[in-house]
């Protein structure tokens, strides 16, 4: 539904109108252009088939003065006191062929007499023949004028199909009618004039009298010669009926051609003549002939217009589909976006870990919620205060270095410090980058800071477990090693004295065997912590086998140890060690003591301490003994 409003949204509305508009104007040029070049196609068909008539109309007016004027001269040939008439045979006949030789167009002439019987002819087989009854004769014969030449309408001759003839009345002595003079028109001719004027196959003329018969037809109908054309509506008949010389009209006329035509007709009436009919000539030509080339040019426009408003359709539909493609694209991409932006902001503003942004000056443009915890701020009074004011005068150098390292490749730097805090001075561990742009200058800082401290307490704790013995919280052995090796190394650096005490607790497998496991740690918890309790802070205590204790007492001699030794021992047979249902214990320790000598080392030293406790063990414990002779030459 959103996809099907967002295609008809306003801009897509307009550009549909826009291209409708632009498909309406090339219609309508290309239908104005089309109506014009059917007009001029129309205008130079109507100038060509009028002219076409013109040309046969003036030939058969000049034909019809030339027969005008052989029939005035039968008429005073017939007349005069030499009368053809009175010719004999052979010489009338070479009279007449002279006549018809001399005259293209004409086939027969013939004299009547003033009942209409040939009495003379160009045909033999005519002389004598009654032809009162043929309509040419008896128009005369009806109304005898001498100024007329009458034109008959077409008939079927006796010795030929439809021919028409040209007469004239001879007059007496005193006008009346005497006979007549006849000429028949030469079909023959007509048609060879009429065909030439034809100009493509699909063209047509005719010869039709002032009554409506047809005369001759071009290209030959026979069916359509001696039809009447004059009924209501016919092209022949509108012609008539317009009183107008000539005319082109357009229509069909059924007896050349069913299809619609165009026809220039032109009624032949010689103006010097007086003639009784006119003849009237058509030159017709199929329409779809004459339209066939512009016919042709719709269709390639049609199909020109066609391609292109599909074109322009198409074009604008793809447009359309591709820009609706990318703004569902931009859309869902920016919503991605949207969402990536939340996701980090989720994490940024939940992580227990700060996140600060800085510009290039250092001065904050973003921190987030567990920054502003921490520091106990809000972002209000953070946002645009230099980085320096969070921190400590002390801190300062150290953090300012670290800054201006972020200006040069990598462009990063990680650092721990401690930061007074809400919670209290704080181990913070930052990692800081800086964004360079391709100018290669800084834009911002980015730094993630993240809170140390309970961690590095557990990395103590760790420590402090991985150094000391469980059960009694002394250092273990190899703690206790390590703590040895750096006095010695001082002792001998400064030339200060350092004495060794090995304690071993009499007889404690006893003790463990008679009282149990339990009461074995309890008694050397409290044996330890009589240790602590009577030698003082600097003396380094360890554990180093199950009941076997190491003293290293710096800056002490020997003398010195020896008298702890003592306060120990009897501090420790003093003791009573609190065992369950107010039962109680006593213990004793026997005690090896020896003192640092030049070229000794811890290890020389516990071995001459083991030795003297070896010697006190042996010599009833419960007693210090003292090793002052090196066991070896000494330390390597
Ligand atoms: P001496 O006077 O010669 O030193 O006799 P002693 O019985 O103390 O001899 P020894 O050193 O052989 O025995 C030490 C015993 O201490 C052996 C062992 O079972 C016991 N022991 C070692 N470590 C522990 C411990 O962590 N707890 C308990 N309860 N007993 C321990
Ligand atoms: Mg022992
Ligand atoms: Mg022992």
């Amino acid at each position: 539904m959103a996809a099907s409003l967002k295609i008809i949204s306003r801009p897509f509305l307009v550009q549909w109108l826009g291209l409708g508009v632009a498909v309406l104007v090339l219609f309508s040029i290309l239908t104005v252009n089309l109506y014009r070049d059917y007009q001029r196609t129309s205008e130079r068909e109507q100038e060509r088939l009028s002219t076409q008539a013109r040309v046969i109309a003036e030939n058969i007016e000049f034909q019809l003065s030339t027969i005008n004027l052989i029939l005035q001269r039968l008429i005073r040939d017939t007349t005069d006191s030499d009368s053809v008439l009175t010719l004999k045979e052979g010489a009338q006949s070479s009279y007449f062929s002279a006549l018809i030789d001399a005259t293209p167009g004409i086939r027969t002439i013939g004299i009547l007499d003033i009942q209409g019987t040939m009495v003379a002819s160009s045909r033999k087989e005519l002389i004598g023949q009654d032809l009162s009854w043929r309509e040419y004769v008896k128009v005369v014969k009806n109304r005898p004028d001498a100024n007329i030449l009458y034109v008959s309408p077409p008939f079927r001759s006796l010795l030929s199909p439809y021919i028409m003839n040209i007469t004239r009345m001879v007059p007496g002595p005193d006008g009346e009618l005497a006979g007549m003079v006849t000429i028949t028109f030469d079909p023959e001719y007509l048609s060879m004039l009429m065909t030439s004027v034809l100009y493509t196959p699909a063209m047509w003329d005719m010869l039709v009298h002032a009554d409506g018969q047809v005369f001759l037809t071009e290209p030959a109908r026979s069916n359509a010669i001696g039809t009447s054309l004059a009924r209501p509506g016919s092209l022949f008949a509108r012609h008539t009926d317009s009183g107008q010389q000539a005319t082109v009209l357009t229509g069909t006329e059924p007896v050349m051609d069913s299809a619609m035509q165009m026809v220039a007709q032109r009624t032949i009436n010689p103006p010097k003549l007086t003639i009784d009919r006119p003849l009237v000539i058509a030159v017709g030509r199929d329409n779809s002939d004459i339209f066939s080339l512009w016919r042709s040019d719709l269709l390639s426009r049609a199909i020109f217009f066609v391609l292109t408003s599909g074109l322009g359709c198409v074009l604008v539909a793809a447009y359309q589909c591709a820009y609706y493609r990318f703004e569902n694209e931009t859309a869902s991409s920016a919503a991605n976006l949207r969402a990536t932006q939340d996701n980090f902001q989720l994490i940024v503003e939940n992580t227990a870990d700060m996140v600060v942004k800085m510009d290039a000056s250092g001065c904050f443009i973003y921190v987030n919620p567990a920054f502003c915890e921490l520091f106990d701020a809000t972002p209000e009074q953070l946002l645009g205060t230099h980085y320096q004011k969070e921190v400590a005068a002390a801190e300062r150098k150290k953090l300012n270095e670290y800054f201006s390292r972020l200006f040069s490749p990598p462009y990063a730097v990680s650092f721990t410090q401690q930061e007074s805090t809400v919670l209290g001075i704080r181990h913070l561990q930052w990692t800081a980058k800086a964004l360079v742009d391709q100018h290669g200058s800084i834009t911002e800082i980015i730094a993630i800071g993240r809170d140390l401290t309970e961690h590095m307490n557990q990395m103590g704790a760790l420590e402090d477990q991985a150094h000391h013995d469980f059960l009694t919280g002394l250092a273990n052995r190899r703690y206790f090693m390590n703590l040895g090796t750096e006095e010695v190394q001082r002792a001998r650096r400064y030339g200060s004295s350092l004495s060794l005490l090995m304690l071993d607790i009499d007889n404690f497998k006893h003790i463990n065997d008679t009282h149990g496991h339990k009461v074995g740690d309890q008694v050397l918890q409290a044996f330890s912590h009589i240790v602590q309790q009577t030698l003082r802070n600097i003396d380094i205590i360890g554990r180093v086998g199950g009941e076997e204790f190491v003293v290293l007492m710096p800056e002490t001699p020997l003398a010195d140890a020896i008298d702890a030794a003592h306060r120990l021992k009897n501090a420790v047979a003093a003791g009573q060690v609190q065992l369950e249902r107010d039962n109680s214990l006593q213990i004793t320790v026997s005690i090896g003591a020896t003192s640092m000598w030049p070229g000794s080392g811890l290890e020389s030293m516990l071995e001459a301490a083991d030795a003297a406790l070896y010697q006190a063990k042996q010599t009833g414990r419960n007693k210090v003994c003292v090793s002052e002779q090196p066991v070896f030459a000494g330390d390597h």
